[in-house]
C-alpha cells in the first residue's frame, strides 16, 4: 500500500516532516505531507523527495511536526515508500551520536549505512537482472520490456514511462527481487542461487487419489519406488530438493521426468539464502581451566555491567570464550555483535564459529553485492526476536541491530576499525560501546595487545581487566630471535634479503614438514627506482610520492592514486639506462624465495592479491590445505589468523615500522610484529621468530622479544604524557585540500590563525603531511589537541564556527574542509 492522498482543500491540516538526505548538508530539509500521510509515516521510513531542479532523492523521515519552514517553501514529498522502517530504533540513537561526536551529517551517515539499493535516485541508471523471475504486473512488464532494448536507463526514465506516481517505489521492489540491477561497485555480480525442488502435484495430494495412483503405478517399478520415497522424505521436510531427493531416494533424472510428464510430479525453482551456512551441529569446545577462570570474571563484570578488556595472549583461545558467552546470548533470543577488523579474519571466524551457529549468523562485509547487503539487513531488521550474530568488519555496526545482548570486538587494537575517508570518520570500537550503552548489552574487547587507548581506560577504571596468560594446550610463546642485518651486511651473510641465519630456520622447518610466514609490511617489488647516475627516481603525477615498482608486469604503480607507467627503458632526467631499486616489497620476496627454494610451494597474500571478492579465501584456505608452504605477506598477515602448522615466523624489516612518523609508531610496531609472531607454533610445539633489523637494541624490539607489554605500556603511556597525545589527549584534525598550493596556503593560514586565537598552543600547524599531494590535491593538516578536563563538546563548537567562517570566505569555497575526529 502506498499512499499519496491529495488533500490539498482543506489547508488547515498541513503536516511538515524533517528528512534526512544522503547528502553531506548538515541540515535536515522540510516537505509538506497531508494528514493521511502523516498517520501513515514514522521515523525511518523511506520517501521519495523532490530535490532542486529535477531530482528526486530517496530520504529519510525523521520527524514530523506543524512548522513551516521560514526559510523556504516546503515541497511536497512525492511519494511513501516504505509501509514499514527500514532501521531500527536505536539505530537512530546511534546516527545522532555519530553525527554529533564525530563532526558530520546524518545524511553522511546515513549514505554509508543503507545499501545502495535503498538509495535510488532519479538519476541512477538501472539494468535488466540476472534473474528471469515472472514480472507481476504489466507495469513491470513495461519496465523488463524496456530494458530488453535498451541496456541501461536512468530511473525518471521509468517515471515517465510509467507515469505514475509509484515509479520509485515499483523500481525498489523490482531491485530487491533482482529483475533489475544497480551498477555494482563490486567485482561480482549478483547471481541469485536457485534450487530445483520437487513435490507432488495438487491433483494427487489427497490419500484417495493416491491409492488409485500406487495401483496405477503398479508396474513401474522404478516410479512406484520413487513416489514411496517422496512420502516418506515428505513427512520429514517441508521443502525436499530435487538434488537430495535424486542422492538420498537412489532415483535418477529419468524416473523423475516420467512422474513430472504424466503430472504427479512438479518441479520448481526457489531462490535459495545465498548466505545461509551449513550447520555441521557441532557443541562447543570444553573451555581450559585458564579459560573458565576468565570466563567467569568477565560474566561477574558484565553482571556489574562494566566493559571488560579480555588482554589474553596469541592463542590462549580469545574465541573459545567469545562462543561461550555467545551462546548463552542466542539462548535469550538476543543478537551479537561480532565485530573483526579484516575480512581475511572473517573468512576464518565463519569457518569457525558456522560449526556451532550457522543458521544463527549473518555475515557483513565490504566485498558484499549489493543484494547481498540488501539480504543481510533484512534479515537483521526482521528477525527481532530471534538469536542471531552478526559477524562483520566495521560497517556492521551500522546494520539495523535492534535487540543486542552482547557486542565483542576482536582484535580491539587494530586500526583499521577507523573509518579514514568519506565521512563518517568513526571509530568502529568507539562507536560500538555507544551503541552498547544505547542498547544496554554487554561490551567485550578482546586483543593480545590492547589499544593503549583501551588499556589506559582499565587503569582509571573505566573498563574492567581480564587476563588471560597461557596458551591453548600450554604451548610456550615462540622464542623471539633478533637477527643484526648491519652486521650480516658487512660478513657477507645475506642472500638479498635474507640472513644466512633466517635461511637456515627456514631450511629447518620445510625439513620438518612445517610451514612458514614471512611479513615484510610493503607490497610490490620496490617503492623507489632511482637512476644510478643523477639520482632521479620518478614520482606519480598526481601524487607526491614516488612509483613502487611492480615487476610482473614492469609497470610503476602509485600507492596512492592507483596511476600506473611503464618502467622507463632508461633515466628520463639524464638518458642513463641503468635504473636501480630502492627498497622491497612483497614481491621481492617472493622472487628471491623462489630462486632461494625453487622446490618449495609460495604463495603472497597482500592487497595485490586479494582483490578479488574470494581472493582471501582461496589463499587462506590453500595455506590451512598445506598446499603451500611460504606465506609472504603485508600486514595481513597479522590479524588473529589461526594455522595450526607454521612453525616459523620471519619478520624481513623491521626498522621501516619503527621509523614510521607518526606518535602511534612505537605501539604500533610492536602490536604488528607481537601479532606476526603469534601466528608461530599455535598447536602442539612451541614456533619460533626471527626478526631482521639494523637496531637490535631498539626498546620495541626488546619489548616484543620478551612479550613484555607491561613494559611497552609504561613507556609509551609516559611519552604520550609527556608530548600530549592520546590518551591523555584527544585530536581534532581539520584537513584542507586544493589542487591550487598558493590559494590552500592562504587558506590554511587563515585557519590556522582563526584556530590558534580560540584555541592558543594546543594548535598544531597547519603544516603538509609527508605526503603533502595526493590526486592533484595539495594538502594542509591543522591538529588541535584538547585537554580531556575541558569540554568537548564546546571546543567543537569552536571548531564549527571557525568552519562556518572559513566557509563564507567566498574564494575558500572550493576547499575541501574535512574533520577528523580522534584521528589515526
Ligand atoms: P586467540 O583468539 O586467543 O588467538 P584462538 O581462539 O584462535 O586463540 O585459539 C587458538 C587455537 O586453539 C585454535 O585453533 C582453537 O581452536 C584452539 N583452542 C583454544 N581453546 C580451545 C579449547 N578450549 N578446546 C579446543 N581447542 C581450543
Ligand atoms: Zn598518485
Amino acid at each position: 500500500m502506498f499512499l499519496k492522498i491529495s488533500w490539498k482543500d482543506n489547508i488547515h491540516l498541513i503536516y511538515y516532516i524533517d528528512v534526512i538526505l544522503p547528502i553531506p548538508l548538515p541540515k535536515l530539509f522540510t516537505y509538506q505531507i497531508t494528514e493521511a500521510e502523516a498517520n501513515f509515516l514514522k521515523v525511518g521510513m523511506r520517501v521519495a523527495v523532490p530535490f532542486g531542479k529535477s531530482k528526486i532523492l530517496t530520504a529519510l523521515a525523521y520527524r514530523q511536526h506543524r512548522n513551516a519552514p521560514s526559510a523556504y517553501e516546503a515541497k511536497e514529498i512525492y511519494q511513501i515508500l516504505d509501509e514499514a522502517p527500514i532501521i531500527s530504533a536505536p539505530q537512530i540513537s546511534l546516527w545522532e551520536w555519530l553525527a554529533e561526536y564525530y563532526m558530520c551529517s546524518l545524511g553522511e551517515i546515513m549514505k554509508a549505512s543503507l545499501p545502495n539499493l535503498f538509495l535510488l535516485e532519479s538519476e541512477t541508471i538501472v539494468y535488466k537482472g540476472d534473474t528471469e523471475l515472472e514480472s507481476n504486473s504489466e507495469e513491470e512488464e513495461m519496465i523488463l520490456r524496456m530494458l530488453d532494448h535498451q541496456t541501461d536507463v536512468k530511473v525518471n526514465e521509468i517515471s515517465n514511462l510509467i507515469e505514475g506516481k509509484n515509479a520509485m517505489s515499483l523500481i525498489s521492489k523490482m531491485l530487491e527481487k533482482g529483475q533489475i540491477k544497480i551498477k555494482e561497485e563490486i567485482f561480482e555480480q549478483y547471481k541469485p542461487k536457485l534450487e530445483k525442488y520437487i513435490k507432488i502435484s495438487d491433483e494427487f495430494s489427497s490419500s484417495d487419489k493416491l491409492e488409485t495412483l500406487m495401483v496405477h503405478m503398479s508396474r513401474a517399478k522404478k516410479q512406484r519406488e520413487a513416489l514411496l520415497f517422496y512420502f516418506h522424505k515428505a513427512r520429514q521436510v517441508d521443502f525436499l530438493k530435487k538434488s537430495q531427493f535424486e542422492k538420498e531416494g537412489n532415483v535418477s533424472a529419468s524416473t523423475i521426468k516420467s512422474l513430472v510428464d504424466k503430472g504427479i510430479f512438479e518441479i520448481y525453482s526457489k531462490e535459495i539464502d545465498r548466505i545461509l551456512l551449513e550447520n555441521s551441529n557441532e557443541g562447543l569446545s570444553d573451555l581450559t581451566d585458564a579459560q573458565k577462570v576468565a570466563l567467569n570474571e568477565i560474566i561477574e563484570n558484565f553482571d556489574k555491567e562494566k566493559i571488560v578488556l579480555l588482554h589474553g595472549i596469541t592463542s590462549s583461545g580469545k574465541t573459545e570464550i567469545y562462543s561461550k558467552l555467545i551462546e548463552d546470548q542466542l539462548k535469550l533470543g538476543k543478537q551479537v555483535l561480532y565485530l573483526l577488523p579484516e575480512i581475511a579474519l572473517t573468512t576464518q571466524i565463519i569457518n569457525r564459529l558456522q560449526k556451532y551457529f550457522a543458521d544463527q549468523m549473518v555475515v557483513f562485509h565490504s566485498k558484499y553485492s549489493n543484494q547481498e547487503r540488501v539480504e543481510s539487513w533484512n534479515k537483521i531488521l526482521n528477525h527481532k526476536n530471534e538469536g542471531q550474530i552478526i559477524l562483520g568488519a566495521r560497517s556492521s555496526l551500522l546494520l539495523p541491530l535492534n535487540n543486542l545482548g552482547l557486542i565483542i570486538i576482536d582484535e580491539e587494537h587494530e586500526h583499521s576499525y577507523k573509518q579514514i575517508d568519506p565521512a563518517p570518520r568513526y571509530h568502529a570500537r568507539d562507536s560500538a560501546i555507544v551503541l552498547g550503552n544505547i542498547q544496554k548489552s554487554n561490551i567485550l574487547l578482546g586483543s593480545a595487545t590492547p589499544s593503549l587507548e583501551s588499556y589506559h581506560n582499565t587503569k582509571v577504571g573505566k573498563y574492567a581487566l581480564v587476563e588471560l596468560n597461557s596458551r591453548f594446550g600450554d604451548v610456550l610463546l615462540p622464542d623471539i630471535e633478533l637477527t643484526d642485518i648491519k652486521d650480516k651486511h658487512k660478513r657477507k651473510r645475506m642472500t638479498g634479503h635474507f640472513s644466512d641465519r633466517l635461511i637456515e630456520a627456514i631450511q629447518e622447518s620445510l625439513s620438518k614438514q612445517e610451514q612458514v610466514i614471512l611479513f615484510q609490511n610493503r607490497r610490490g617489488f620496490a617503492p623507489v627506482v632511482e637512476c644510478e647516475t643523477c639520482g632521479f627516481s620518478p614520482n606519480c603525477i598526481h601524487c607526491d610520492v614516488t612509483l613502487t615498482f611492480h615487476k610482473y608486469n614492469n609497470e610503476l604503480r602509485c600507492h596512492y592514486c592507483g596511476h600506473r607507467e611503464v618502467l622507463p627503458l632508461a633515466c628520463p632526467a639524464c638518458g642513463n639506462a641503468h635504473l636501480n631499486t630502492k627498497g622491497f616489497g612483497t614481491e621481492q620476496i617472493e622472487i628471491e624465495l623462489k630462486s632461494l627454494f625453487p622446490e618449495i610451494k609460495i604463495a603472497r597474500m597482500d592487497y595485490d592479491t586479494t582483490r578479488t571478492k574470494h581472493g582471501y579465501q582461496k589463499i587462506i584456505e590453500a595455506f590451512e590445505n598445506r598446499e603451500v608452504d611460504i606465506l609472504v605477506g603485508t600486514q595481513m598477515l597479522s590479524k588473529g589468523l589461526d594455522f595450526k602448522h607454521v612453525s616459523l615466523v620471519g619478520i624481513l624489516n623491521a626498522d621501516n615500522m619503527l621509523n614510521f612518523p607518526d606518535f602511534r609508531a612505537h605501539e604500533r610496531s610492536f602490536q604488528l610484529m607481537t601479532q606476526v609472531a603469534g601466528r608461530a607454533g599455535r598447536s602442539e610445539n612451541k614456533g619460533q621468530v626471527i626478526i631482521q633489523t639494523y637496531n637490535p637494541y631498539h626498546q620495541i624490539l626488546q619489548q616484543v622479544s620478551t612479550n613484555d607489554y607491561g613494559a611497552m605500556y609504561k613507556d609509551q603511556i609516559y611519552e604520550r604524557q609527556q608530548f600530549k597525545y592520546p590518551p591523555i589527549v584527544r585530536l581534532v584534525k581539520i584537513t584542507l585540500k586544493h589542487k591550487n598550493n598558493f590559494l590552500l596556503e592562504k587558506a590554511s593560514d587563515w585557519l590556522g590563525k582563526s584556530l590558534t586565537n580560540q584555541f592558543g598552543s594546543a594548535v598544531l600547524g597547519p603544516a603538509s603531511p609527508s605526503i603533502s599531494k595526493i590526486r592533484n590535491l595539495y594538502i594542509k593538516n591543522v591538529l588541535i589537541k584538547i585537554e580531556k578536563r575541558t569540554a568537548l563538546k564546546e571546543s567543537k563548537e569552536l571548531i564549527q564556527k571557525i568552519k562556518l567562517s572559513f566557509e563564507s570566505i567566498a574564494e575558500f569555497r572550493s576547499i575541501r574542509f574535512n574533520i577528523d575526529v580522534d584521528p589515526y
